[in-house]
């Protein structure tokens, strides 16, 4: 009993001292004086004094305070659900931006809309990167601010690559005129501001394009793999992108030649590069002429660090496509092969042979000697036979020469073939 009485003391103290520590963490405004981009500010806000857990909004403040080129105090940023998109206010000498969660995930889209936020949070960083006088009163002052505002957002924008239209479509969205009694400047006018601080930002990169960060770099690399079957492999040439290699390749047309064969060669060592699947040819493959083919890296889960080390790689264009002998093939080869060689030694005996009944037909020039023994062997048999054996010994050694020179060659090319340490790539 006592300890029931106990417990019950001890949850009433925790509700006494804990839940009101909990309500103090939320910071409520009433009367919020400050920027909303939108132009129309909130009655109240209420937000929760510490940012959320791993808010990646926290770094894209950072982002936004790094290209803005301004060294600025500590921008609080809190998640606020009552904000429209995002404001920015001075409570309690702190500078913070608050934001509505569902705002922002628009980020995580890759349009437009990612773009309206960025333009949105980089008005309200300007604010503060700008130390403008959040509770300022004086209309006209106001005016002034929202159009540095705005010019910091354009310079920002243009720093994040954005376009000039994508710098714009934040102000493109809202409404064309600004309610009475506003202190905003029109939206044609801010437009303005921003887009003239997003060119002066690009004709500053214009005239040094090594800052600007968003020129894609390009890097050649060399394409080592060569392909002994291959028309040529030499003058293949590649070009690294951030997310893409172009390869190129000229093929000679010759009277002969009408198709052709061009794939992706890669060494069968190569590893991932077996694996290549996105890419795409801007022409034709099978005809010759210049060719070009774009290969997504990405999409097949390689960075370009590993795309500019490719040395196993190389596009190559076959007359015929190169495939793999089968066993039948290499059986009948080497049973050519087989009988030539028969033929070669059946036509070396007979030859022998001939020479043996020549020899004994000049050392023996009495018709009746034992050498021509009846009863059917004379000295002009023994001569027509040795020649009769000779010419077939000629005929039988050249068929046999030409079949098994012709049967092993083919078997070692074949063979050879079957061997190869690379791996085309198909076409689709
Ligand atoms: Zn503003």
């Amino acid at each position: 009993m006592k300890n029931s009485i106990f417990c019950s003391f001890l949850i009433l103290a925790f509700a006494i001292l804990v839940l009101p520590a909990q309500a103090q963490n939320k910071i409520k405004i009433k009367d919020i004086k400050g920027c909303a981009f939108a132009g129309t500010l909130p009655k109240g806000v209420a937000f929760s004094a510490s940012a959320l857990p791993g808010d990646e909004a926290q770094g894209l403040r950072d982002t936004i305070v790094s290209l803005g080129g301004i060294i600025t105090d500590e921008i609080l940023l809190r998640a606020a659900d009552s904000v429209k998109n995002a404001l920015a206010t001075v409570y309690e000498n702190k500078r913070y931006i608050l934001y509505n969660p569902d705002f922002l995930r628009q980020f995580k889209q890759e349009n437009d809309a990612s773009w309206k936020a960025y333009s949105v949070l980089a008005h309200e960083v300007g604010h503060h990167a700008l130390r403008h006088n959040l509770g300022e009163t004086d209309c006209n002052a106001r005016k002034k601010n929202e159009r540095e505002a705005d010019r910091y957002a354009g310079m920002v924008l243009r720093r994040l690559c954005a376009t000039r239209e994508q710098s714009l479509a934040a102000l493109k969205s809202l409404p064309s005129s600004q309610p009475v009694g506003s202190c905003y400047p029109s939206i044609v006018l801010r437009k303005k501001e921003t887009g003239e601080a997003f060119d002066a930002q690009d004709s500053i990169y214009k005239a040094q394009p090594k800052l600007d960060p968003c020129v894609e770099k390009v890097s050649n690399i060399q394409l080592m793999y060569k392909v002994p079957e291959s028309i040529k492999n030499t003058n293949a040439r590649a070009n690294v992108f951030n997310d893409r290699v172009e390869f190129m390749i000229d093929i000679p047309f010759t009277r002969k030649r009408s198709k052709v064969f061009t794939h992706i060669v890669v060494d069968e060592k190569a590893g991932e590069l077996t694996n290549i699947k996105s890419f795409r040819w801007k022409d034709n493959p099978y005809v010759p002429g210049s060719k070009t083919l774009v290969w997504d890296f990405k999409k097949d889960g390689l960075d370009r660090a590993r795309a500019e080390k490719l040395g196993l790689l190389n596009v190559c264009s076959f007359d015929k496509n190169p495939a793999r002998t089968t066993k039948m093939e290499l059986l009948g080869w080497g049973l050519m092969t087989t009988a030539g060689a028969g033929l070669l030694t059946w036509g070396g005996i007979t030859f022998g042979q001939s020479q043996d009944l020549l020899s004994t037909y000049k050392q023996y020039t009495n018709v009746s000697a034992a050498q021509y023994a009846p009863p059917n062997n004379s000295r002009t048999s023994t001569k027509n036979e040795a020649d009769a054996k000779l010419t077939q010994s000629v005929f039988v050694g050249i068929a046999g020469g030409v079949l098994f020179t012709w049967g092993l060659n083919k078997l070692i090319k074949r063979s050879v073939r079957n061997k190869r340490t690379f791996i085309l790539i198909p076409n689709h």
